[in-house]
Formats: structure tokens, sequence, C-alpha cells
């Protein structure tokens, strides 16, 4: 895709997701650098394109210091391809964090997951508030800034891809996170996030997923019926208990993103943070 025509230049490639390839691209005008997902939308009439361009363009409004902010966005309409520019974050992602942890041997610190869980709590306040769910939450969307707090990207894009179209909800990729009434094929819910918010937290302790299977089947079943390793015995009966909380089956029981502030627990974190 030529996005010359956009007053971008593209650096280079930086990786390959589940349905965008993202670019590093300078904007002309200010020499500012940014990432610009490309989203194939092939799979949407001309109607839907619009309707997800439309979407995303409200997301432009959003603006938290733990989210990445979306800066522009716009459809190249002969390529059906709805591109994305975002704030670019150097420091890489908590996906790779968790590998590097797991490599080197050893655990994060319990301060260390309950800063960037508040922070993330944080932001999925914020785009809960403004009636956006986040859809993708995983630890491949949570970056690291300099000073080692936390950017939350991607919220809201897997939306736009849920055309009416049988190819838009194809599943690709492994849905690690995806919540026990997504499995039932009930809709997605505010109760998801809070479901892929536990599988993140418990991720970041036990340094895998929270429900793993070598097939979508074994996965779903997992994520329905079983329940997940213990956590480290390094870490606090309070956190132990918070990923209960988090990864309750049945949605109505999982606190909300306000209740989750609510815990004594959470709150005594969220007071080291100011
Ligand atoms: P996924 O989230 O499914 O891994 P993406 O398409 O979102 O796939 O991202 C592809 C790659 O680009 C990933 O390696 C990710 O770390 C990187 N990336 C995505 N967004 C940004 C961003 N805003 N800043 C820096 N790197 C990013
Ligand atoms: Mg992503």
């Amino acid at each position: 895709v030529d996005l010359s025509g956009f007053g971008l230049e593209r650096i280079q490639h930086i990786g390959r997701g589940q349905y965008a390839s993202a670019q590093l691209v300078r904007e002309t005008a200010t020499g500012q650098t940014f990432v610009a997902k490309c989203i194939s939308l092939a799979a949407l009439n001309e109607h839907d394109q619009d309707l997800a361009h439309q979407e995303v363009f409200l997301l432009q409004t959003l603006g938290h210091p733990y989210i990445v902010a979306y800066r522009d966005s716009f459809l190249i309409e002969g390529a059906n391809t709805l591109v994305i520019v975002m704030e670019y974050c150097s420091g890489g992602d908590v996906r790779k964090a968790i590998k590097e942890k797991a490599k080197q041997g050893g655990y994060f610190s319990e301060e260390q997951i309950m800063t960037w869980f508040v922070q993330l709590c944080q932001a999925l306040q914020y785009i809960h508030s403004e009636k956006v769910l986040h859809r993708d939450l995983k630890t491949s969307n949570i970056f690291l800034s300099e000073d080692g707090s936390i950017k939350l990207g991607d919220f809201g894009i897997s939306r736009v891809l849920e055309g009416t179209t049988e190819a838009a909800v194809t599943i690709v990729g492994t849905p690690y996170y995806m919540s026990p009434e997504v499995c039932r094929s009930e809709p997605y819910n505010w109760k998801s996030d809070i479901w892929a918010l536990g599988c993140v937290l418990y991720e970041c302790c036990m340094l895998k997923h929270a429900f793993e299977s070598s097939s979508l089947m074994g996965l779903v079943y997992k994520i329905v019926s079983d329940q997940y390793d213990p956590i480290p015995d390094i870490y606090s009966p309070d956190l132990n208990d918070l990923i209960n909380q988090l990864l309750k089956k049945d949605a109505e029981h999982r606190p909300s993103i306000n209740e989750i502030f609510a815990i004594p627990y959470v709150k005594a974190y969220l007071a080291l943070q100011s």
C-alpha cells in the first residue's frame, strides 16, 4: 500500500498481526514517527467499509496517558484497506518482556505486576467510560514506555471487522483470551474485557497463558470447563484472589472495572501510583 499520498513516508515494516500489518512511518510535514496499521477490509462491502472507517474515526477522539493515541485514519478505496495511524511505542510490548523473563528464569515482582495492572485498569476504565470495549486485550497489545509505564493499544479495532460477511468473523490465530461467554457464541460484553484482563494478569505471574491447547476445540473446552494452574507461591493471597475474581467463568460474577478499583488490595497500589 502506498501511503505517500497521505503525507506519510514508509520507514520499515515492523510486524504482522492477526488482522493488520504494521509499518513504521514518518509524517512528512512534521518529521514525527508513527505506526500505520493497514487492515484489509476486502471482506466487507463498500457500505460496511465506510461504517468501519467512521467507527475508527471516533476512536481518534480518545486520549489518556495509558492508551496509545490514534492520530489519523483513512480508507484507501481501490485497495480495500483501512489505515490507522497511531503513536509509536518504541519500548516493546509486555508479551516480549514476559518471554525474556521466562528465558532468564525467575518471575516479575508482585510490585511490578501490580504497577502495570493498575495502569492497565486506568486505561480500561477510561475506554469503558467512553463506551468503547477493547475486544483484543492481550499482552502483545500492551506497550512499555521509557519511564516504565504502560500504554494500551488496539482498542476497539476488532469491532470494525465484525461486518456481516462470514470471512470477517473467521478466527485467525489462537484466541487465548476468549471468554467463556464468547466461547458459547454469546455477545462480547464489558465483562469479556475483564476476563481478558484476568488472562493478562495471570500471564504476567505465570509467564504462560492461563488456558492453552494445541487445538481450538481443546482451548474452548479448557476456557469453559477447566481451572488454570495455581500461580507461584511467591505471590500474595490477595493477588491470587484477584485473578480468581477476574477469571470467574460466569460473567455476572466478574467485577466491573469500577468494582476492581474498590478492592482494597488494588486501591493500595493505586495510591502508590500518585
Ligand atoms: P498483534 O497485536 O496481533 O500482535 P499488530 O498488528 O497489532 O499485531 O502488531 C504487529 C507488530 O507491530 C507487533 O510486533 C507489535 O508489537 C508491533 N506494534 C503494533 N502497534 C505498535 C505501536 N503502536 N508501536 C510500536 N509497535 C507496535
Ligand atoms: Mg496489536
